[in-house]
């Protein structure tokens, strides 16, 4: 058996594949079993911010796999001490719990956010609605699938998870009705700045603040769904300081540890201290290897030269993005694009990539490009042409 019938065998068909097998990478150029090379704009679903095999990177899990590799959390680990005070310190937060997936991440801001309310209003008060958006991914979980506003997204797995109401996105009359609707009922509204698997999609300035303003009138917890936008994606540590808001809790994921698996939910001094001993938990969470990998990636991103670099980059996309005559519009922000077509199938662009050698996603009807954090100019441009070639023939 070859690797793709040996697969198919037995890992269950969860996931639409290309018949692609990857064996190695090195930068932003992925290696094939069968010897092709790839450009990857798509970095792992935007996990590999440094892209593949970033030498300071492999180095540090590579020296942590060697000295210590996991101990649970029934003990204290330097290197979680360390990753924990550069998170907070480079985001602005006071604390942080840490998991191993966006899922994960979101699953902590919802138990905390309903405790947060259960704590200081009661049981019999019931404040335990989260609003959450129209077109919004949270995760795979039953209740991040639950808070998940896409209706294509609840099936087969009923009974889903109670207390969550959607709003439609950039609907501040929406959030407004709904927020009178279940007055003195709602602990927290979670939102992405960006919708990612919703298509790319980014937030209004001023459907940002109205979140912000209605939740303050009523002590209502703000949760910034990061786990794709945050760690320097679209051009800033946090697109919360882009907005120019500080949301209570924002959850990360995805490219915070480099491409090895871990998540975050960062608390502010308002909520910090509501998960007591005991009430929640994650074996793996805080695991040293992702702790390493997470120093070396918030190392580049707090750096501002870095950041301004990725602006730079984000700017050169969209500058050859305008020159493809298919493209009828590019949205996102900083290295987190979404690229509308005018006639074309994003599923058919994205397999003719894919056989010219370049690798990208797509969201909804849109290409979107969530390419490493320090790619180069030069495979910018590569791709960029070989993208152009298959857009406009
Ligand atoms: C990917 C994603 C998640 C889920 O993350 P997993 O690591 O797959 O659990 C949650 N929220 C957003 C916004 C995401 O993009």
């Amino acid at each position: 058996m070859n690797t793709i019938e040996k697969f198919n065998e037995h890992v269950m068909a969860t996931y639409g594949r290309l018949d692609i097998v990857l064996e190695s990478g090195k930068g932003q150029t992925a290696n094939a079993e069968d010897g092709k090379q790839y450009i990857d704009f798509g970095s792992g679903i935007g996990t590999n911010s440094l892209g593949y095999c970033d030498s300071d990177w492999a180095d540090a899990i590579c020296a942590q796999a060697r000295s210590i590799q996991h101990t649970s959390n029934y003990y204290y680990t330097k290197v979680q001490a360390d990753f924990a005070d550069k998170l907070c310190t480079s985001t602005g937060y006071k604390k942080v719990f840490f998991g191993n997936s966006g899922a994960e991440a979101n699953e902590c801001a919802i138990k905390l956010a309903r405790k947060y309310s259960f704590d200081k209003y009661g049981k019999d008060a019931e404040r335990n609605i989260i609003i959450t958006l129209v077109n919004s991914f949270h995760g795979r979980t039953l209740a991040t699938l639950s808070a998940t506003g896409q209706d294509v997204f609840h099936n087969y797995f009923f009974p889903f998870l109670e207390g969550f109401v959607n709003v439609e996105a950039n609907n501040t009359d929406d959030l407004k009705a709904k927020l009178s609707q279940y007055k003195g009922k709602v602990c927290a509204v979670m939102f992405e700045f960006v919708q990612g698997e919703g298509g790319v999609c980014p937030l209004t300035q001023e459907f940002v603040d109205a979140i912000f303003e209605e939740c303050a009138k009523d002590d209502i917890l703000t949760i910034a769904d990061e786990v794709q936008t945050g760690v320097g994606r679209t051009g800033a540590i946090l697109t919360s300081k882009i907005f120019g808001v500080k949301p209570n809790i924002t959850t990360l994921a995805k490219g915070l540890a480099g491409g090895v698996p871990v998540g975050a939910c960062l608390a502010d001094e308002k909520c910090c201290d509501v998960l007591t001993k005991s009430t929640h938990g994650s074996t793996f969470g805080g695991n040293p290897l992702a702790c390493a990998g997470g120093q070396v990636v918030l190392n580049k991103v707090s750096d501002p030269e870095f950041i301004k670099e990725i602006n730079r980059k984000a700017e050169l996309f969209r500058e050859l993005l305008s020159q493809i005559d298919e493209v009828e519009g590019v949205d996102g922000l900083g290295l987190m694009i979404g690229v509308r077509l005018k006639t074309k199938k994003a599923s058919d662009i994205l397999t003719k990539c894919a056989e010219k050698g370049l690798l990208i996603l797509t969201a909804k009807k849109k290409l979107r490009f969530l390419p490493p954090l320090n790619i180069s100019d030069e495979n910018i441009k590569a791709g960029m042409a070989i993208l152009k070639e298959i857009l406009d023939n």
